[in-house]
């Protein structure tokens, strides 16, 4: 009887988020992105894609953990390299270079649409614990959404710099 009622427990816990809040995401580019991730970051960031693919948007993570080099690479667009400016951030700057963040965009018959639904699509991230770019006053980024706990870019930049480092992530308290 008791194994009756774990069962039936376990079944009611797993209809809750119907068993897919945190699995792969279907997309296998943006599940490739998540693994990338900082560790503690990845199932919020499936959870956030899965959400929204229950709400009838595909997101797709075109951009995740960017090494310093492909920041400053980034950072060149538009100053001392060909293209628009995309980022305000130079390398240790940014979220990305921590694993913290995402850029999404939604996916509609194969392509990346740039002028979705941003203002639901906040919501979902919101939702599931992420800060919107879209939010920010000085520099508006609508696909950008990140998590870092409470701490600051700075903390972060100068924990990961002196090495305070686990499997490469810097350590998030
Ligand atoms: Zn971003």
């Amino acid at each position: 009887m008791a194994s009756f009622f774990v069962i039936a427990y376990l079944l009611s816990k797993r209809n809750k988020d119907g068993g897919t809040s945190s699995a792969p995401v279907s997309d296998s580019l943006s599940e490739a992105k998540i693994k990338t991730l900082h560790p503690k970051v990845r199932d919020k960031a499936r959870e956030f894609l899965n959400k929204a693919e229950k709400q009838g948007i595909k997101l797709r993570i075109v951009s995740a953990y960017r090494t310093y080099a492909e920041q400053d690479a980034l950072y060149a667009k538009g100053r001392t390299k060909a293209g628009s400016i995309v980022t305000k951030a130079k390398a240790g700057q940014s979220s990305h270079n921590f694993g913290t963040a995402i850029d999404v965009a939604p996916l509609e018959n194969g392509k990346l649409n740039w002028k979705g639904d941003w203002k639901k699509i906040a919501s979902i991230g919101k939702s599931v614990g992420f800060e919107w770019g879209g939010d920010w006053k000085s520099f508006k980024d609508q696909p950008h959404f990140q998590m870092n706990f409470g701490n600051s870019l700075a903390e972060l930049r100068s924990r990961y710099e002196s090495g305070k480092k686990e499997n490469g992530y810097v350590i998030l308290t």
